[in-house]
């Protein structure tokens, strides 16, 4: 109304001096803030360790499976690094599993001429114990239903046996894409389309999964299992767990695999000979590494960062998650120093068995209703090596505004680049900020650039050192150390508000919350069909 408008515009007591108070309040906080970020940046870009972490991680230690002693000397390394910043850090038991321990892999073609082939045994591989295996080659036969594949099945005695197709090209597509016609790019994607199909079909008609029928051939005595599961990249496979447990079953380079599979088709009659040394180390505890800088005005509430600890192994899991584990390492590392009383509490989560299904971090939050109750906000950063480019509010109502608000204390350089998504939608997997999502705790995904992630280093024989831009690492540390910084001044609490998720655009159904998993305690579980 007029009269209360022209009041307002004049009268001191209602606007201008809450103006100044609500000027004081916020510029102490810009100012701080300012200095804080300051000192963050400069930190990191005069004495980052990432570089020394990266090499005794990666270089020392190695890719961190599961129930491996890599893991718990990585656990071990995590909570020694902390120490020494003066950070209290601890190993907490979530569950156990098998324990292993890869040994050498020795692949040699024999016949029809001499040469090592590119090839690694998969995670958990059962030990030819000491000796290396020779054998003719079969390849899984293109039958017509299940009955015909068991008639063949005998034949597999005494074998290895094939069970990827052939690929008809190693050369990616943007390669393709670059040098080849039109035509001769459509006919490829066109073949090997057909040919991915039919080798799906001819799997199926097995009667089997391609995970059972593993098991299904060591049963009828085959002498190992030979796998090709190329990453669509120049020499690149995904490398993912044997489910044999007597015969050995490795993953063949597609050079390799190609060229036996061409001999086998031909009758040239090839073999070859499969060491795979392994140590089965019985059933094992699993940890999650967690640090913490403790609160001073808000202890009991929590400000979080993390990372998946563990990997795959048939790289150094470099760039999954080892990126993301030396960012959050960094980023408590500069904290400590440069503002070791927090306000809220400081926790970092290094997870174990996140690539079982987010194993360590759904079981903290099965174990820690105190924390993940008094969750101001958490951090996870796990798809690469890349700077961190995208925030989502993960369907958190008011996410946009607490997220802009700690983002603005970010140097431009950084902040500049990245883009927000709010009130977003809440994420049901892919990484262990689900974990906490699922059961309406504030985790927010830290989003990477892609630098060719999915088919060069995730999950694969390729993920290591020498795939890491320490340059956005960097970056990803300060940002990551600023975002804690933010939320644990903050007077506010972000409120847990679910934003209306609308409707599915695939499904056309309204989108629902994820609903919490129960974590596996206790792996790997066997495949039932
Ligand atoms: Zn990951």
């Amino acid at each position: 109304m007029k009269t209360n408008q022209t009041l307002c515009f004049s009268c001191t007591g209602c606007i201008t001096k809450p103006l100044i108070i609500f000027l004081c309040i916020f510029s102490i906080n810009i100012l701080s803030a300012q200095t804080v970020a300051e000192k963050i940046v400069q930190e990191e870009n005069n004495h980052s360790q990432l570089q020394t972490l990266a090499h005794e991680l990666f270089d020392r230690i190695g890719p961190r499976l599961v129930g491996t002693p890599q893991m718990k000397k990585a656990n071990d390394w995590a909570v020694e690094k902390y120490t020494g910043w003066g950070i209290t850090a601890h190993n907490e038991q979530w569950g156990e599993w098998k324990g292993w321990e890869r040994g050498i892999t020795h692949i040699d073609m024999l016949s029809p001429r001499v040469k090592s082939l590119e090839g690694t045994q998969l995670a958990w591989c059962p030990s030819t114990k000491g000796k290396a295996i020779k054998a003719e080659l079969i390849i899984i036969p293109d039958v017509t239903d299940s009955v015909a594949f068991a008639n063949w099945l005998p034949k597999v005695k005494g074998k290895f046996v094939m069970i990827s197709m052939n690929q008809p090209t190693g050369r990616p597509d943007d390669n393709w894409q670059q040098f080849a016609t039109k035509e001769s790019f459509d006919k490829l994607k066109k073949e090997r389309t057909a040919e991915t199909d039919a080798w799906r079909k001819r799997i199926s008609k097995t009667g089997y999964s391609t995970r059972m029928l593993p098991i299904i051939l060591e049963k009828a005595g085959a002498a190992g299992v030979l796998t090709n599961n190329w990453s669509s990249g120049f020499g690149v496979d995904k490398i993912f767990n044997a489910y044999t447990s007597k015969i050995p079953t490795v993953d063949i380079a597609l050079e390799d695999y190609g060229t036996l599979y061409r001999l086998v088709e031909s009758g040239d009659n090839p073999i070859i000979s499969i060491q795979t040394d392994s140590k089965d180390l019985g059933t094992v505890p699993t940890f999650n590494t967690i640090a913490e800088i403790k609160g001073t005005e808000k202890p009991d509430e929590y400000v979080m960062l993390s990372a998946h600890f563990d990997s795959w192994d048939g790289g150094q899991g470099a760039t999954d998650n080892g990126t993301g584990t030396l960012t959050m390492m960094e980023a408590m590392r500069i904290l400590k120093l440069v503002y070791p009383n927090p306000k809220r509490t400081i926790l970092v989560g290094h997870w174990g068995s996140e690539e079982e299904g987010l194993n360590g971090s759904r079981a903290f939050v099965e174990d820690h209703p105190e924390i993940v109750s008094k969750l101001q906000a958490l951090f996870n950063q796990d798809n690469g090596t890349g700077r961190i480019v995208n925030i989502s509010g993960q369907g958190f109502k008011n996410a946009g505004e607490f997220i802009t608000r700690w983002l603005a204390a970010a140097p431009s350089f950084i902040k500049d680049s990245i883009k927000t998504n709010f009130p977003g939608s809440p994420g049901g997997g892919g990484s262990d900020f689900a974990s906490f999502v699922a059961v309406g705790a504030p985790g927010f995904s830290l989003s990477s650039l892609n630098w060719s992630y999915f088919n060069y280093t995730w999950h694969t024989n390729r993920d290591t050192y020498d795939k890491i831009i320490f340059d956005d690492l960097r970056s990803n540390a300060i940002l990551a150390a600023i975002m804690v910084y933010m939320a644990c001044e903050d007077n506010a609490t972000l409120p847990r508000d679910k934003a209306e998720l609308g409707n599915d655009r695939r499904t056309g159904q309204p989108m629902q919350w994820p609903v919490q998993v129960k974590s596996i305690r206790k792996g790997p579980v066997a495949p039932t069909n």
